[in-house]
């Protein structure tokens, strides 16, 4: 034996062992979450290796992302002891972009082509879009990105792109699809998408090269081969249409890249592609307690469209999952942060769990911010994984900038990065100008700006723009000093600025995601009494995170989870309109919602031994409270694996309903039926309308449900709900009275803080 080396085929069950030493012809391993896929595919290599069979570069396994192959690597070299030399190991682009790399002649490049990002691949679509005379506003180009992408991924190649989608970009398309390839072939330079069509046309056009390869490559794994995507699929079968030996493993429940192009189909043609193929059915899942599974297993059953298969497992029946509701997203923030806490010191008969063995997977990445929020303020370590932290991403800095240079106009850094941005025609040219104008008259460069603007330096398009960005920013300036509402000058800069706009237009996939942080990022405003108080919080984040080590909850998205497995999951947010997404229920109707379906499973399956789902009853966008129903998928979730845990806030102050509820339930261990969880939703929904808010005001009665921390924020714009007299409560200042009204703001006398000029919205009526 190999020295160092573990053995990896002891700890195997029959059909893992089956499906790892079957090396010769093909093998798919189809079997639910937690069966062993990934631990026995990777075993084969080993086992490959080991036995002499196949020599590791012959190896060839694919990953769904570089953490996954990093593992594998990691696990691989334990098991056979095997330093270098290792498989050829990585996910379809890394592999890709060595084999291009190699052949890029046969594509019509140099070896040294640059790789594009989505901003170069945008700007280069830019050009080809005006110069062929299209108006870019109606016509964006990430829109057109995307429907290259999509083209990219199902192989088909300018010159073939269907007649039924020859109108693609009014009629458009296929013309500037044909120009943009020659251009990227000009530069010398590919994007992600063609990493994989070029090797695939490389394959298919030149014999010599694939017979090399599948001489080279005897043996080819797969794994999450349920979310390959046509052109993905076509390199496989022609890296394996020589020999043949290839290991496919995957699960259709867990099949949640259809909206980029992943055809879970693949994974029901294998036998017809390789004929012969040995199918390996895994049944006994090892990840997680009996109720965590029959849970996931109750709701992936309401799919329509699957294979279906059984799971079992030997291991206790453990917790079971645990399901709260909120009244709001910051309370589901809140009591996310507390449990974690006590659950390191072991709560409610569960052994104490580490902070890395706890994780929050949520639906849509925005979601992530009043978590990161709540963890930074009561210090919790933390980390992302697979994106940026929130005040990280592209979207929220830009407008991050803007609200600096509406506090401080002097802070030139906010201005570079925000005069062209969106693009107002001030190029790299405009740009030098201002800065020689700041630089040689000892000016800001915001100073020097408006100085070109008034001297009338700059002419055309862009001195037209830089005059209204100047303006705004005077004006925006003054909203701040004169304290204006902190949240509506924020909203003011976005909207004339141009920035919301900017993102509206682009008509892509991720623009959704980034005006959805854009909302959440005004939500967070509301917690502040104003600007420099919010800007100086996030400088606190941003310098706090440097320290590094040390155990952290784990942040990260329902899709970057796949494959992946924590002891304790959270799984907050789940209700209609966000999990599943409002989207999938409009657009992609039962498909739609089935894809959900598998993202709900597929984070029920990651958890251990302790699963917790929550939702809330109200969220805030824009300073609105929006009520919302508990997810479908609840409804869904078997009972009797289900326990109920009441929050500590949400019946306190109810009213009569909800206390009659509060006192008729055990408050543990409410069953879910008894709980009637919608109804709860239902009447939080009324308590938050601001007209029932308004009624009790009027009538001077105390609001059913004392003011908390998180609620002291009531939509009450429309028209002042307040007179002069009433006893109102503040976050901040706490209780006053009221002395004056004008407009939307109120001077209230405070008891303690004294009196001061209030934005109605912010105070809650309270008892006299
Ligand atoms: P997913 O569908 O989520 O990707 P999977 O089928 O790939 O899951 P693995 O991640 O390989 O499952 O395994 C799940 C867990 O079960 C891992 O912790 C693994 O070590 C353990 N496991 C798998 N097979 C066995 C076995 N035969 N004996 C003991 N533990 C096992
Ligand atoms: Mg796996």
């Amino acid at each position: 034996a190999m020295p160092g080396a573990t053995d990896y085929l002891s700890d195997l069950n029959d059909a893992q062992r089956d499906a790892a030493t079957t090396l010769e012809g093909a093998v798919l391993m189809l079997a639910g979450a937690g069966t062993g896929k990934t631990k026995a595919l990777t075993a084969r290599i080993a086992h490959l290796v080991r036995t002499g069979t196949a020599r590791p570069n012959e190896i060839l396994a694919v990953t769904f992302t570089n953490k996954a192959a990093r593992e594998m690597k990691d696990r691989v070299a334990r098991a056979t002891g095997l330093v270098e030399g290792m498989p050829w190991l990585g996910t379809f682009h890394a592999i890709s972009v060595k084999l291009l790399r190699r052949h890029a002649e046969l594509a019509g490049l140099k070896s040294n082509f640059t790789i594009l990002d989505t901003d170069d691949t945008i700007r280069l679509l830019r050009q080809g879009i005006e110069a062929a005379n299209i108006d870019t506003k109606r016509w964006p180009p990430r829109q057109l990105a995307g429907i290259i992408d999509s083209w990219k991924n199902r192989a088909i190649r300018p010159g073939a792109v269907p007649a039924s989608e020859a109108d693609a970009f009014n009629g458009h398309g296929p013309r500037l699809y044909a120009e943009y390839q020659q251009r990227l072939r000009d530069l010398n330079a590919c994007d992600f998408g063609d990493l994989l069509l070029h090797v695939v046309t490389i394959f298919q056009n030149h014999e010599d090269v694939l017979a090399q390869y599948r001489r080279w490559f005897r043996y080819i794994l797969v794994d999450e081969y349920q979310d390959t995507n046509a052109v993905q699929y076509l390199w496989l079968r022609l890296l394996a249409g020589g020999h043949g030996n290839i290991c496919c493993v995957g699960d259709d429940d867990q099949s949640i890249y259809g909206w980029r192009g992943a055809e879970v189909g693949n994974i029901l043609r294998f036998e017809k592609d390789f004929p012969g193929a040995k199918v390996v059915r895994l049944e006994q899942n090892y990840r997680s307690t009996g109720h965590i599974l029959a849970a996931a297993s109750g709701v992936i059953a309401a799919n329509k469209g699957r294979l279906g298969k059984t799971l079992w497992t030997a291991g206790e029946e453990g917790h079971k999952v645990r399901l709260i509701g909120h009244w709001d997203g910051d309370e589901e923030a809140r009591w996310t942060g507390e449990e974690i806490e006590s659950m390191q010191r072991g709560t409610r008969g569960m052994r104490p769990f580490g902070l890395d063995e706890m994780a929050i997977l949520v639906r849509a990445s925005h979601q992530m911010r009043a978590f990161e929020d709540r963890f930074l303020t009561i210090g919790l370590p933390y980390r992302v994984i697979g994106g940026p932290r929130f005040y990280e991403r592209l979207e929220i800095r830009d407008a991050m900038a803007y609200f600096r240079l509406a506090v401080s106009p002097d802070d030139d850094l906010a201005f570079e990065r925000i005069v062209n941005t969106p693009k107002r025609g001030l190029g790299e040219k405009a740009q030098q100008k201002i800065q020689v104008a700041a630089r040689s008259n000892d000016l800001s460069l915001l100073e020097g700006a408006r100085l070109l603007v008034r001297t009338k330096q700059i002419g055309g398009k862009g001195g037209a723009a830089l005059a209204e960005l100047v303006d705004g920013l005077g004006r925006w300036h003054l909203m701040v000093r004169e304290e204006a509402s902190h949240v509506e000058t924020a909203e003011t800069i976005l909207e004339e600025a141009g920035y919301i706009a900017h993102w509206q237009n682009e008509k892509t996939p991720e623009a959704p995601g980034r005006l959805e942080n854009l909302k959440e990022l005004v939500k967070a405003l509301e917690n502040f009494e104003n600007l420099q108080g919010f800007l100086e919080h996030v400088a606190l984040i941003m310098d706090n995170e440097q320290e590094e080590g040390g155990e952290k909850v784990t942040l990260m998205t329902l899709h970057a989870a796949k494959g992946l497995e924590f002891p304790a999951v959270f799984l907050p947010g789940w209700e209609d309109g966000l999990f599943p997404s409002q989207r999938a229920m409009d657009e992609g109707g039962l498909k739609g919602v089935e894809e959900e379906r598998r993202l709900a499973y597929v984070g029920i399956t990651r958890a251990e031994e302790c699963c917790t789902i929550s939702f809330a009853a109200n969220r805030r966008t824009y300073g609105q409270w929006q009520s919302s129903m508990p997810s479908r998928f609840i409804d869904e979730l078997p009972e009797e694996h289900v326990e109920v845990l009441t929050p500590p806030g949400l019946y306190g102050g109810m009213g009569a309903a909800g206390g009659s509820m509060a006192a008729s339930a055990s408050p543990e261990m409410q069953t879910l039926a008894e709980s009637r969880i919608w109804q709860r939703a239902q009447e939080a929904d009324v308590y938050a309308s601001p007209g029932w808010r308004r009624m009790q005001a009027r009538a001077g009665e105390r609001p059913a449900r004392a003011p908390a921390e998180s609620r002291t924020t009531i939509d009450m714009t429309a028209d002042s709900a307040f007179t002069a007299g009433d006893r109102v409560f503040h976050k901040k200042f706490g209780y006053g009275e009221v002395r004056a009204i004008e407009g939307d703001k109120l001077e209230v006398a405070f008891d303690k803080a004294g009196t001061k000029k209030i934005v109605a919205r912010f105070v809650l009526p309270a008892e006299g």
